[in-house]
């Protein structure tokens, strides 16, 4: 490299400055740079052959969003002897997007549950719906139906499934889905959004891929939006690579570095913000003017034996029926002071939701009845305060 110093003033502005490093950085840096430079021309031609692993171009990989990939995907196969394999998306969307876009094609089906998060629902129906992918909705409930409708099909059985469920928090059996599937050579993708690699690790009970929205937990923050994608398969992971590459649906290193930040305090979150969750749902199954409450830590919740067996700790989620009506649950809405009404989850703060008007407002009404998405049902994602807090607020909103 030509080291002699420019003779005008205009190309030393336009050239890069020179880094000098003499001791590692103690976070991992930024490497906010949309391509990578070569050592010689031949360097070049042997890293563009060599891919994925080394950097040409950040579509194709970068160093900051690949260590919290990895990082994602050691913690998803913790304690076990599997490798992993992951790569971060721009939303929790497009993760589940770019999976399922590599793996179907035109006539093939994709077997799912009728009370997926909203979105999923909508991206299945006008997506993957006019490419000619069938979805199929089963019973999740009564593993029979599985069985029946995968020795029916005569493609390769592909099945998505959320655990727990947004916003009813249904539980279903990873396990016994992945032993059924696996049987019929069929591949398990799992949303892991509302439980997190700290609570359930579905790799580790047979699942293929794991899909993430790391806008929620695994960042925990509120100032990044992204999606993960892991998967023990090394053959999977380089096709869904390979399609990320053409479509360019890849994170960008800011929103993968603030994950980063965001997972050192997982395991403390989950833990508070699951003793919060607890002690809330058992607050609000004695309240009168509360009917119905969703969380699998109650003991007499329908998936209560279930998430005991698949999930360490039961979560920060929980849905709640106030009164009778859509009026009751936005009047009761309206009236919290503290919990924030915003359409997210798995934040520090408690944060509440009307499904029926926001994150299930595109599915059709009948369907949601169905799956218990009721006119009245709210979703809280509670966070780490004091519960004390937040049950006076909501104490004050039903008086
Ligand atoms: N999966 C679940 C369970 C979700 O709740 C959401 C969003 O709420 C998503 C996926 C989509 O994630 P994102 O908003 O990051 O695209």
């Amino acid at each position: 490299m030509n080291s002699k110093p420019f003779k005008h003033l205009e190309s030393l502005c336009a050239a890069e400055a020179k880094i000098r490093i003499t001791t590692q950085p103690h976070k991992i840096p930024l490497f906010a740079s949309s391509a990578f430079k070569f050592e010689s021309i031949e360097d070049g031609i042997e890293i563009f052959k060599n891919q994925p692993g080394s950097h040409v171009y950040t579509r194709y990989g970068n160093p900051t969003i690949e260590a919290v990939a990895q990082k994602i995907a050691n913690l998803e196969v913790f304690g076990s002897d599997l490798a992993a394999f992951g790569l971060l998306t721009s939303s929790g969307m497009a993760a589940i997007h770019l999976t399922i876009q590599t793996i179907l094609k035109p006539g093939d089906s994709i077997l799912t549950q009728g009370n997926l998060y909203g979105g999923t629902t909508e991206l299945f129906n006008k997506v993957f719906g006019p490419q000619n992918i069938n979805i199929e909705i089963i019973d999740f409930g009564a593993l029979d139906n599985l069985e029946q409708s995968i020795s029916n099909l005569k493609v390769q059985p592909v099945i998505f499934i959320e655990t727990p469920t947004n916003p009813t928090l249904q539980c279903i059996d990873i396990l016994k889905v992945c032993q059924i599937v696996h049987k019929y050579k069929g591949l398990v993708i799992v949303d892991n959004t509302f439980a997190t690699p700290v609570i359930q690790q579905p790799i580790l009970l047979g699942a293929d891929v794991v899909i993430h929205s790391t806008t929620k937990f695994l960042h925990g923050h509120g100032v990044s939006t992204g999606g993960a994608i892991v998967t023990s398969n090394e053959n999977l992971f380089k096709a869904i690579w390979e399609t990320q590459k053409l479509v360019g649906s890849n994170s960008n290193t800011f929103d993968a570095w603030l994950v980063n930040i965001g997972l050192k305090t997982l395991v403390l979150r989950m833990e508070k913000q699951s003793e919060n969750a607890l002690q809330l749902a058992q607050y609000l199954s004695k309240h009168p003017k509360i009917n119905k409450v969703h969380y699998p830590g109650l003991p007499n919740d329908t998936n209560h034996q279930l998430a005991k067996q698949q999930m360490k700790k039961f979560g920060a989620m929980l849905s709640f029926e106030v009164g009778s009506e859509y009026q009751d649950a936005i009047n009761f809405s309206n009236r919290l002071n503290h919990c924030a009404l915003a359409p997210s989850l798995g934040e520090t703060d408690t944060m509440v939701l009307h499904p029926a008007s926001m994150s299930h407002l595109k599915i059709p009404i009948e369907t949601r009845l169905k799956y218990g998405i009721t006119d009245n049902l709210i979703r809280f994602s509670v966070g780490i305060e004091n519960i004390e807090d937040i049950i006076d607020d909501i104490e004050q909103a039903l008086a």
